[in-house]
């Protein structure tokens, strides 16, 4: 990137070498502590205690469901998959799925309100319209969806019909819809084994909104193979066409080491680090000149979207879903691999399939591994959520400002390269800041230097 950069970011004083300062191997903070640090002391019957014991205080929920099957790995991927086009997977799975609402649902003692529905995968649309109504049929046979509740689903574009688009909206009630495109180059699609024709993500996002989807979102990665800053130019160009509320734009995180699907990419075809920056600028101003708004931590939305206004009045928030207008919700989460945020403690279902169903079958929690949170997690967990949702941190509270305050010569160095503003009784979060929100979050985070040897984190630019 050249220092006298015509890209914003070049404005914004973000030049080669903050970037190169910044570059560093990060969580993403999708949760607080982060998974690595979770561990095997809580499982099934920890967690069932926890249930028990602490619903009583839970208001309205957040239910998840996992459904991990895929008809075909695609070869960028991170998610937990099960790739088959085996009939009859989905049904067994529904069962398992089946028994473990039913068990949450008895130990379950709050609030029964559901606020919000995320089905996410794998592939949710993997399910047929019997299937998916099933599915709907159990959550509700044990929860009551207030009227106003989310629903949103991820969908697979290169398998999603146009009456399944308008079925999962008029018959299922989803309101918020999500489609993995990543890339609108037939090149890209090929090199990262997904061949999603330009022509099924826009007769897709067409759809979703003739059917009346509230929102509709999709997710876009730069850093993947045969990409380069000429054809990214062109797939943006196609993005401001489809017009899409809301933008995931992640940078591609290579894992070969961790990843086997990863080690089939060719390396040589990455776009260099400089190509790369190229692209997320090219992104950045062109949604931004044309009425997305940056809502921090790859996330864009329409000005008039329910996300943008959340993140305006201060109330958005950020869970395993990604950022969400709904305040502190507890979630239940059912599925292999699906995490669960309820009460100050998370807990994680084993990611085999044959030991979740094991695990049903002799009526147990498949939970295999969380965390209950002490009281110092929860107030570092609060701080990191506030910068990444609010850009912003009030010190005013005793126990906070004695965090920052430990924390005080990072924070300075921080401020010295312009990501965050000290004075006032407040941490504030710079535009240029808001591009390294992960650097800023890492400061509050008292286990990394724990966790730095154990684990490969993704980059944080
Ligand atoms: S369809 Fe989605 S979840 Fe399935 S393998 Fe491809 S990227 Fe992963």
């Amino acid at each position: 990137m050249k220092e006298n950069s015509p890209h914003s970011l070049g404005r914004l004083g973000i030049t080669a070498d903050t970037i190169r300062t910044y570059d560093r191997r990060i969580p993403r903070y999708t949760s607080y502590p982060t998974a690595p640090v979770w561990t095997e002391d809580v499982r099934g019957p920890e967690w069932a205690r926890h249930l028990e014991e602490t619903s009583p205080q839970s208001g309205p929920l957040s239910l998840y469901v996992h459904i991990p099957f895929c008809r075909k790995r695609c070869l960028f991927c991170a998610c937990n998959v099960i790739a088959t086009r085996r009939q009859g997977m989905a049904d067994q799975y529904l069962d398992d799925v089946e028994r473990e609402v039913g068990l949450v649902r008895g130990l379950h003692r709050g609030s029964e309100e559901v606020m919000q529905l995320h089905l996410g995968g794998g592939t949710p649309n993997y399910l047929n319209s019997e299937e998916m109504k099933r599915l709907l049929d159990i959550l509700k046979g044990h929860f009551q969806f207030s009227p106003g509740a989310e629903q949103s689903i991820e969908v697979d574009p290169r398998i999603a019909t146009r009456e399944e688009v308008f079925r999962l909206r008029q018959q299922d009630g989803f309101n918020r819809i999500s489609y993995g495109v990543q890339d609108f180059n037939d090149d890209t699609q090929a090199a990262i084994g997904r061949e999603q024709s330009r022509e099924a993500s826009f007769s897709n996002i067409q759809a979703a909104r003739e059917a009346g989807f509230e929102s509709v979102n999709i997710d876009l990665i730069y850093g993947l193979p045969r990409q380069s800053p000429a054809s990214w130019h062109d797939t943006i160009g196609c993005v401001l066409e489809a017009k899409p509320d809301r933008i995931a734009l992640y940078n591609f995180a290579y894992l070969p080491g961790r990843l086997p699907n990863h080690r089939r990419l060719e390396e040589k075809e990455m776009p260099s680090p400089a190509a790369r920056i190229e692209m997320f600028m090219e992104a950045h101003d062109r949604l931004t000149a044309n009425g997305w708004r940056f809502l921090g931590m790859d996330h864009y939305a329409r000005e008039d979207d329910s996300l943008t206004r959340a993140f305006e009045r201060g109330t958005m928030r950020r869970n395993f879903m990604g950022y969400t207008t709904l305040r502190g919700t507890d979630v239940l989460a059912f599925g292999v691999s699906s995490i669960g945020d309820f009460q100050s403690a998370f807990g994680q279902n084993t990611k085999k399939l044959n030991v979740y169903r094991a695990a049903l079958a002799e009526g147990l929690l498949p939970v295999e591994r969380g965390m209950v949170l002490s009281e110092e997690d929860i107030l570092r967990r609060n701080c990191i959520e506030s910068l990444m949702c609010q850009a912003r941190l009030d010190l005013k509270d005793e126990r906070v400002a004695e965090i920052a305050r430990g924390v005080r010569p990072q924070l300075e160095e921080l401020a010295a390269d312009g990501l965050v503003r000290i004075g006032g009784g407040a941490l504030e979060v710079t535009l240029k800041g808001q591009m390294f929100l992960r650097n800023i979050a890492v400061v509050f985070d008292a286990y990394m230097q724990e966790m730095q040897n154990k684990v490969t984190f993704s980059r944080a630019v």
